[in-house]
Formats: C-alpha cells, structure tokens, sequence
C-alpha cells in the first residue's frame, strides 16, 4: 500500500494539479470562508502597494516642490491602513487555521467510518504500521497542505498577480526587463530544487530506516541478550548512522545553495533593475518616485516568487503525498456490500443452511470446497479439524464477515446475502481465542456489547459468566480498569469477561472460534462447564481443534482441506474410525496436570511416531517413561532453524507455529500444530540442522525425549535396532524424496 518509495514522481506538474484540484474540493464545503479569506489577503496584499505608491508620492512631490502637500494625512492612512491590514492578516490565519483543522477532522472521521466496513482480509494484509502512519503523519501533511500551504500559495501568487500589473503601469520596459529575470530565477530554482527533495526524501527515508533499527533493538532484546548480539546491533547501528550522517549533509548543503543561488540572483537582479532604472530616471523616462515604488514592489515580487519555487511549491507537493496514500485507504473496498432492500430477521427459529458453499480467499485457491451442513436452531454444532481446514473461515461465512463464492447460506430459509448484516450481528454472542478487552472498565467491557444495557444487567450478564464474585473482590469491583488489552488480567478471567460480553445481548447464537484453547486445562475445564450451561437455550456453534471440548456437542463437522470430511456426533465418529477417530487418539494420548505444566505420554501414543511404529508395546512403555515434561510461555522459540537437534517434541497441549526463513529473511508460517502433534523427529537419527523454526502460540506443554537417551535405549536392545533401523531407512528414504520434490 505505501508509495513512499516514489520521491520524484511526485513533482510533476500533473500530481500538483490534481492535488491543488483535491484540496480544492476539500475546500469546497468551506467556500464562504474560502471567499472571506480571498478578500481579506486582498486588503493586506493591496496595503503593501498602497504603502510603495504613498512613497513614490512623497518623494515626487519632494523632488519637484520641496515639500510635501498633505504628508500629516498620508502618515496617518499608513499607520491606519497597517493596522487594518494587520487585522485582516489575523483573522486570515485564524480561518485558515480553522478550515484546516475542520477539514483534517472530516477525514479522520470519513477514514474512520471507512475502516469499519473493511474486510478482515483487508486488516490481515495491512500492518497496523501502516494504518496508524494514514492517521498520525499523512493527515498532518494533508492538514499542512490545505491549510498553511494553501495559504502560502494563494498569498504569494495573489501577490505577483496584483503587483505585476502595476510594475507595467510604473515602467513597462523596467517591469519587462524584471518579468525575464524573475522567468531565469525561476527556470534555475526548478532545476536545483528536485535534486535537493529528492536528497531530502533520501534523508527521510534513512531516519524512517533508523527507528525500524531501534525498534527491532527493544523489540528483541531478550534475544540480543541471550546471543550477546549486542555488539553486532551496534555494529549495525553505527553502520546506518554513517549512511545517514551523509545523507543529512548532502541534504542540508543541498537546501542552502538552493537557497544561495536564490538570494544571490535576486541580489544581482535588483542591481541590474537599479542600474536600468537609473539610467531610465537620468534620461528622464522615470521618476525618482517611480523607480522606488518600482523596486519596492519588485522586491515583493521576487520574494513571493523565490518563496513559490523554493518552499511553497515543493512543500505543497511533499505534503500531497499523504492525499495520495489517504486516498489509497478511501479507495480500499469492502468485500460485502450490503443491498439497499437487505431485510431484518427474527431470532433464529429453525435453522442455518450451508449449501454446496465453495470459498477462495483469492480467487485462485479454494479455501472451502463443495460444503454442506446444517445446524438446527437450539443445536450444539462443532467445527473441527487439523489448522487450516478452513473451520475459522467457514465460521466467517456464518456470521457475515464473508461471502460465499460459490453456493449459499441460508438463515431460516433466507439467503445471507439478502439480510442486513447488522441483524445477524445483533443475534449472535461470539469469544474468540484471544478476547480483546478495551483499556476501560470491566463494566464498560461487558456494556460494549449492549449499549443501553443497566449496571444490573452487566452484572446479571457477569453472573452467568461466573466472574460476578471475582469482580466484587476487586478494590473498585465493576469500575476496575483491565489495562491495555486486559492485560492486568489472567486469561482465564479475560475470557469470562468475554463470555459476560457475549452474551449480555442473549444472543440466540453463541459462537466460540476456539474459546478456551488457550487455557490451561483446570480452567477451560471450567469455562466449558460455564458455556455448556450457557449453552442450554442457545444454538452453539464452537470451532476448535480439541476435541476434549466438544464431546457432548449433538453435531460435530469434520473439515480438512476445505473439505466437510465427517460429521455426526461423537460416538458414532468415533466408531466410524476415521480422520476424528484418529485426531482422538492423537489427542488422547496424553495425560496432563490440571494446571496444564506437567504430563505423561501413553504408550499406545508412540505408535502415531512413524520411527517407533514397529516396536512392541513393551518397548513403547520404556520408551514413554523417558520423555521429560517442558512447560513453555507463549511466544517462545523452541527450536531454532539451522542449529543442531537434539531431542523430539510431543506437543501434549499447546499450540505452535512453524516458521521458514525466506530468502527475504523474514518468518514465514508455513503450519501451525497443536495438541498430539510432534516434532523433532530426525534429530534423534541424524545429525542434520532443525529446517525449521517452532514458536509457540500459547503457553504450551511439551513432552521431549533426548536424542541420548534414545541412543543409550537403542544400545541396551538390540531387537530394538533392527526395527528401529528399517523405520530409518524407510523414513530418510521419505525424507529424500519430499526433498526432491520441494526442489
Ligand atoms: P482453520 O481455522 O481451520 O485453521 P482457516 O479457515 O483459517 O483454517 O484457513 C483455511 C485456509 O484458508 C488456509 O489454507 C489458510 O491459509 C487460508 N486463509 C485463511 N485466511 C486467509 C486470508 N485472509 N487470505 C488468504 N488465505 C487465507
Ligand atoms: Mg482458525
């Protein structure tokens, strides 16, 4: 989306058309005002003519009498006339100034209101970054160029506009002889200014490089550290700051000869003019009067002129370029535009369809393919399946945030597309993953949702949340702030004031995408009892990849791929020994401590590993006593790419990402795993580096065996190895083959 990388482009003379036409528009709401503000410049502007005829006057009138007729009078309108044109001056600036901020608060509100209809899509791709960068810096510049800009080029163009006339009027050899001049100046100017804003934008961009050095620097920290990199960090710190030490001269050298060369012309200029005029006035073609007035308002002239091409013009075109990015934001559409005739719906009575639905994200790749399911009103529905089976993005579909590329969604018969969004909003009761909390007050939290609700509601609402007593233990109970994203709270308890939030409307739907997943296993045990008693007059739709959490559940849907793979409910999936029965006992296999830091792995489990899949059960039971529990915080590395391996990961709770580095060098996620997934596995039988980076995205239990400890079991049981080494061979084997195809 960013166009700063463009500096030169922006100086042709098109942009700055369709800028001063841009910001005219903007203007356009405030053109009474835009009206006054021309007359008053006009008065101020005429002053300073009035004042350089009043002294050709006086001198005329000294030169060919001795004396001054009326002098008394004409100090008097000067003095008057520069207060008036003073006055009119302040009341110019306070417009302006007015006008400015009027119409940089229109746009922050029109960006604002914009904002809100984007897409999910749209927030994925955009940094946030970026975002605030449109409200902060490139409104400021849109602020500056409507208003003080603005002003500068209208005062100063009106001011050459107005006087040249009457330089022509004084003397129109002299005034001609000026008009060249001032045409040289500005052809030279033209040419030396780009260069110097192109060094200027190069200096920009080094400093805006700089910060990005310093906030990676606090950003990774506990890394920097860990490594010692703190030497290197400077390293490279000093590195930029070389670059940057000469690109800010070259910049600022640049902008003072421009400004030299400026001041210099017109130095000369003015002696030419004077000489000239001399000569005009000793032959007797001019008055001395005259030639004054003249140079005083040639002088007018050439500063106006000097300051247009040196500041104001360059100036105004540095600052369109935040119009061009802000209009960039306004231009971004919305995925869904809601029809005009879009109706209301009643509460949910029967049931939501999903016909025949396909999905794509970006026109090429389907993220959801040929999907049918129902949910009855009053059912409890889950959608699970391996990450990125498309259950988040199913979920998007039903609440509206999408729409089906194909097929449809029908809510109690009614297609989506032709019901007000607002409508299905108001129905539905959603807790995400991660609950957002704003940075106010638990009560204001949980009101969100339910403007118009009473303080007895909110806590009714907290109540049903089981989180009531917990707040009225609280020093300022409902009136406690939970800080910045709710940090000044557990998860455990954000999540309940999620739930009061989301069901404070008494949504008939309550849709949870991945609710508790993040808990630790005491407290989601708790949480699911808390929905399911919320559950009891709602429909429930629940995404998640534990399916601990949804056994009780009267459907549940099996995605993979964008496929709907199985569906019925627990029993009878689990009997059909398909993809669920097996993510089961992938998931079951584990045997973990309520407060979620300490398990054991099942025996029975190893079997899923496919080096370990031939040994007896036996051997697995050695096997599984062997693993060590690892309690890992969220956002932790716990491998790296390219260091050496030495152990294999079970993930018996937890979810992690897992990162390449690209030839860009930045992480890309290329999966995500969780519970009963593993990893590691070939550093227990080679000695290659981890191709891959694991960060958790929750705190995470893992359970790890050492490659030495496998090694020594290897060692003491032979009949081990020989099952152990085919496995090996088989899966280096594997190994190469998968190589060769990435390649
Ligand atoms: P799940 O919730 O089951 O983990 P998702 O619904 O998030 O899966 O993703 C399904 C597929 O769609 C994945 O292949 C994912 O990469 C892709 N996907 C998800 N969100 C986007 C997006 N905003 N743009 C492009 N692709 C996406
Ligand atoms: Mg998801």
């Amino acid at each position: 989306m960013s166009n700063r990388g463009k500096p030169l482009s922006s100086f042709t003379p098109v942009s700055l058309l369709g800028s001063i036409l841009y910001i005219l528009k903007l203007w356009r709401r405030h053109w009474r005002q835009a009206l006054l503000i021309l007359c008053l410049m006009t008065i101020y502007l005429l002053f300073k003519t009035y004042f350089a005829f009043m002294l050709k006057a006086i001198i005329d009138s000294l030169q060919a009498t001795g004396q001054v007729a009326n002098l008394s009078f004409i100090i008097l309108s000067l003095v008057v006339g520069s207060v008036i044109s003073l006055g009119a001056r302040l009341i110019v600036e306070q417009r302006i100034a007015r006008i400015g901020a009027a119409i940089l608060n229109d746009l922050r509100v029109r960006m604002f209101k914009h904002l809100q209809q984007l897409s999910q899509g749209f927030y994925l791709r955009t940094p946030i970054g970026t975002l605030l960068a449109r409200f902060s810096s490139d409104l400021v510049d849109i602020e500056k160029a409507a208003g003080s800009k603005m002003r500068d080029l209208i005062s100063h163009g009106l001011e050459i506009l107005y006087n040249y006339p009457i330089l022509f009027y004084l003397n129109w050899q002299l005034a001609l002889l000026s008009l060249l001049l001032l045409a040289g100046m500005a052809f030279m100017l033209g040419r030396m200014i780009p260069v110097a804003s192109a060094a200027g934008y190069r200096l920009k961009c080094g400093e805006a490089r700089l910060v990005g050095k310093i906030q990676e620097n606090a950003l990774a920290q506990a890394l920097i550290r860990a490594f010692g990199f703190e030497a290197q960090m400077l390293a490279a710190f000093e590195e930029q700051i070389v670059d940057l030490t000469e690109r800010g001269a070259t910049a600022t050298y640049l902008r003072a000869s421009v400004s030299l060369v400026a001041k210099a012309w017109m130095m000369v200029a003015r002696l030419i003019i004077i000489g000239v005029g001399v000569l005009l006035v000793t032959r007797g073609l001019m008055t001395i009067g005259s030639l004054i007035a003249f140079l005083n308002l040639a002088e007018l002239i050439n500063a106006s002129a000097s300051d247009l091409v040196r500041s104001d013009l360059p100036d105004f075109i540095g600052a369109i370029s935040g119009i061009q990015r802000v209009e960039e934001l306004l231009q971004e559409r919305p995925d869904i535009v809601e029809r005009a005739d879009a109706i209301v719906m009643p509460p949910l009575q029967h049931a939501i369809e999903v016909q025949n639905v396909s999905f794509s994200y970006t026109g090429e790749e389907n993220s959801l393919e040929g999907v049918n399911l129902v949910i009855p009103a009053g059912a409890s529905v889950a959608l699970v399946g391996a990450s990125g089976s498309g259950k988040s993005t199913l979920l998007n579909l039903l609440m509206h945030g999408h729409e089906a590329t194909t097929g449809s969604i029908c809510f109690d018969g009614v297609d989506l597309r032709q019901v007000r969004r607002s409508a299905i909003q108001q129905q539905m009761g959603v807790v995400f993953q991660e609950s957002y909390l704003f940075d106010t007050t638990i009560r204001e939290n949980i009101r969100m949702a339910k403007p118009d609700a009473s303080d007895a509601e909110v806590e009714q609402a907290a109540q049903l949340a089981e989180i009531h007593e917990y707040v009225l233990r609280l020093p300022h109970g409902y009136d406690t702030r939970v800080g910045e994203a709710g940090s000044f709270l557990s998860g455990g308890q954000r999540q309940r004031i999620a739930i009061a939030r989301a069901i404070i409307r008494d949504p008939a739907i309550l849709i949870l995408d991945e609710a508790t997943s993040a808990l630790d296993p005491g407290t989601e045990a708790a949480i699911n009892a808390t929905l399911r008693r919320l559950a009891r007059d709602r429909t429930v739709i629940s995404v998640t990849h534990r399916l601990s959490s949804v056994v009780d559940f009267d459907h549940i849907y099996v995605l993979q791929d964008g496929h709907l793979v199985e569906s019925g409910s627990h029993a009878v999936l689990q009997q059909q020994g398909g993809a669920y029965a097996q993510l089961w006992q992938k998931q079951s296999g584990f045997a973990v401590s309520a407060d979620g830091r300490n398990g054991t792995v099942h025996a029975a489990y190893l079997r899923h590993i496919d080096l370990f899949r031939t040994l007896d059960f036996a051997t697995l039971q050695t096997l599984a006593s062997r693993f060590t529990p690892e309690y890992v915080g969220e956002g932790q590395t716990v491998i790296r790419e390219g260091e050496m391996g030495d152990k294999l990961y079970l993930i018996a709770r937890g979810q992690v990402e897992v990162l390449v580095r690209t030839a860009q060098g930045d992480n890309l996620r290329l999966d995500t795993m969780h519970d009963g997934d593993h990893f590691g596995e070939m550093a227990l039988i080679s000695d290659a580096p981890r191709n891959a980076t694991i960060r958790t995205l929750t705190d995470s239990l893992l359970l790890t065996l050492p490659k030495a400890e496998f090694l020594a079991l290897l060692q003491r049981l032979p009949s081990v190895r020989t099952a152990v080494d085919t496995q090996i061979e088989q899966t280096l084997a594997h190994r190469d083959r998968l190589h060769e195809i990435c390649a």
